[in-house]
């Protein structure tokens, strides 16, 4: 060092910390919609359980777009999922996470997989695997194809058990009732499956709180974890929303998209929803003290299993100003 060299405190500023720092024993969660349309009443639990899980646990609560499969995306429905997530009070920390521009984790990932011979392509045709009752468990011999797949390989005796702090103990016998599951598709996108684990392990997420149909792939996503050596997180499984013939709302059903001019209405909809007492929640207050009260009042305990049914969240919606 010259002796015109400036002091070393006026040296450049060290780099922040990588986006998965956390404070050892800190809560994280997340909520990662897709973007395939406006936030409805099934997104706004997710979003409204897994920020009340978080934020009442003193945690951070990260948002993740989840647009790994780019032919169900709509345009421009990310921002506006985020511009209505803010008008409800259900601030983020972190950085926004988007799937489509992390493929060079899910690459890595791949590769180590393939590496250690846990996973391998697969040239089978969609027709061979239905043949076979669409569980994969070994590959039609001799079939080729320019663009295989890649999947995991799940050993025989494959059962995986959790414990869901709504559902209690689920367990899965993944090679009988999955069979080797789909990492990177023919198509060459990535499968939901890889990307979400490899996206809830970089991102320090320990609580996973999300709808409850994502129960049946949570064992999958354990074997990855296993397989990755990547840590498991704790899951919470909300109940679903279903319309009045019992299918989960969607776009093309009954859903209503929720007015983020309004939002404490189908706030107060979401915490009946959850299971939550009523009598936690001021009468008439403001969007930040009832978002404060929630948070204070908030019992995981209580959420029920579900499902519950649309028309009596309508119903609760039109209590508004009862
Ligand atoms: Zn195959």
């Amino acid at each position: 060092m010259t002796p015109t060299s400036t002091p070393p405190s006026a040296g450049p500023l060290p780099p922040p910390p990588p986006p998965r720092a956390r404070r050892h024993g800190t809560v994280r969660g997340r909520f990662a919609p897709s973007p395939t349309g406006a936030l409805h009443f099934g997104s706004l639990l997710a979003a409204f359980g897994s920020w009340l899980a978080a934020r009442g646990a003193g945690g951070e609560w990260w948002i993740r777009i989840e647009d790994v499969d780019a032919a169900r995306e709509v345009p421009g429905a990310a921002a506006m999922q985020l511009r209505t997530l803010a008008a409800f009070g259900l601030v983020h920390d972190g950085p926004v996470g988007y799937q489509s521009r992390r493929g060079h984790l899910y690459a890595a990932a791949l590769a180590r997989l393939l590496d250690a011979g846990l996973a391998f392509e697969c040239h089978c045709s969609r027709s061979d695997v239905a043949d076979a009752g669409g569980v994969h468990r070994s590959c039609r011999p001799g079939a080729r194809r320019p663009d295989p797949a890649v999947r995991l390989r799940v050993t025989d005796g494959s059962r995986v058990a959790f414990d869901d702090a709504v559902h209690g103990r689920i367990a899965q016998d993944v090679d009988r009732e999955v069979g080797d599951f789909v990492l990177r598709r023919a198509d060459g996108w990535w499968a939901y499956q890889l990307a979400v684990v490899v996206d809830d392990a970089d991102q320090g997420i320990t609580d996973v709180v999300r709808g409850a149909d994502l129960l049946d792939s949570t064992p999958r996503q354990l074997l990855l974890q296993h397989a990755l050596g990547l840590p498991r997180p704790r899951y919470l499984h909300l109940p679903l929303v279903l319309d009045d013939d019992g299918h989960k709302l969607s776009k093309s059903s009954a859903s209503l998209p929720v007015d983020a001019a309004d939002p404490l209405p189908a706030l107060r909809a979401a915490w009946h929803a959850l299971g939550q007492d009523p009598h936690r929640l001021p009468a008439s207050a403001s969007l930040a003290a009832t978002l404060a009260a929630a948070v204070r009042g908030f019992d995981a305990g209580r959420i029920p299993r579900g499902p519950l049914a649309a028309t009596a969240v309508h119903n609760a919606l039109a209590m508004r100003d009862a």
